[in-house]
């Protein structure tokens, strides 16, 4: 069998080195209705996240006197992967929902949003892995367009381990195929990691470089962000 050697580590089946991107584009306010709005698009996965908000909530039960809250709801459209998704919420994508609004939650300042919601929806249009990550990338973007006040935009990346290897962002085949994903995310200017989820199995020299490397991947991505909310501003 013939490799090709990078950095003394084997590339990946689509080409990639150990610790490279899939290519990434976001664009800031798409939507006209919407408060705030980013689409994204990483690898094969193409999201959309919007945001109406901070305002006033009908269900009282779920507003707070002393400060706004942020719901989000990731759902995955039915086209979205090879096998239809059946519509409509489900275990996954309640998981999905909760982690995102707690990977964005620590970011926003929303103090000065007493008794208001802010509601932040994800939605992937296609998936190709990685999509919890993405969702809330673009979803900071989407929340920083609306002009909520933020402390940082919240960013997230995965990676894991592939024969053996720990790579940065991994496709849909290297999660299936792969022996573990290390999704996370994180607030860039502090390094905070807001999200961290493991599975699969990694030594704790491996959970150590699979978290470095994903903490690299976020920081790329992070530039990505601010070009889209500077190219938006720019353009308005
Ligand atoms: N996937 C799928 N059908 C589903 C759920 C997921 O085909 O009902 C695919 C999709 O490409 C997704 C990938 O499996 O991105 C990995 O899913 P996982 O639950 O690990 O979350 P993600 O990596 O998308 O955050």
């Amino acid at each position: 069998m013939f490799f090709i050697i990078s950095n003394d580590k084997e590339l990946r089946d689509d080409g990639r080195a150990f610790d490279e991107l899939r290519p990434i584009k976001i664009e800031a306010g798409v939507l006209k209705r919407a408060d705030g709005s980013a689409y994204l698009e990483v690898g094969g996965n193409k999201i959309l996240a919007s945001v109406y908000g901070p305002r006033e909530s009908y269900i009282r039960r779920l507003l707070k006197p002393n400060t706004g809250v942020i719901r989000v709801r990731y759902n995955m459209a039915p086209f979205s992967v090879d096998d239809r998704k059946r519509p409509g919420p489900d275990r996954r994508s309640t998981e999905i929902s909760k982690i995102a609004a707690d990977a964005l939650r620590p970011a926003l300042m929303l103090e000065s949003f007493p008794r208001s919601m802010v509601d932040v929806s994800i939605e992937v249009i296609e998936a190709e892995g990685g999509t919890r990550c993405a969702g809330i990338t673009a979803a900071a973007v989407a929340l920083a367009d609306a002009g909520i006040p933020m402390k940082d935009i919240v960013v997230g990346c995965a990676a894991g381990k592939v024969n053996d290897q720990i790579v940065l962002d991994l496709s849909e085949k290297e999660d299936k195929d792969g022996q573990a994903d290390v999704p996370i995310a994180i607030m860039p200017r502090t390094g905070e990691i807001t999200l961290l989820q493991a599975d699969g199995n990694l030594s704790e020299d491996e959970f150590e470089e699979a978290l470095d490397l994903a903490m690299e991947g976020c920081r790329k991505i992070s530039e990505i962000q601010h070009e889209a909310l500077k190219n938006k501003y720019s353009s308005d």
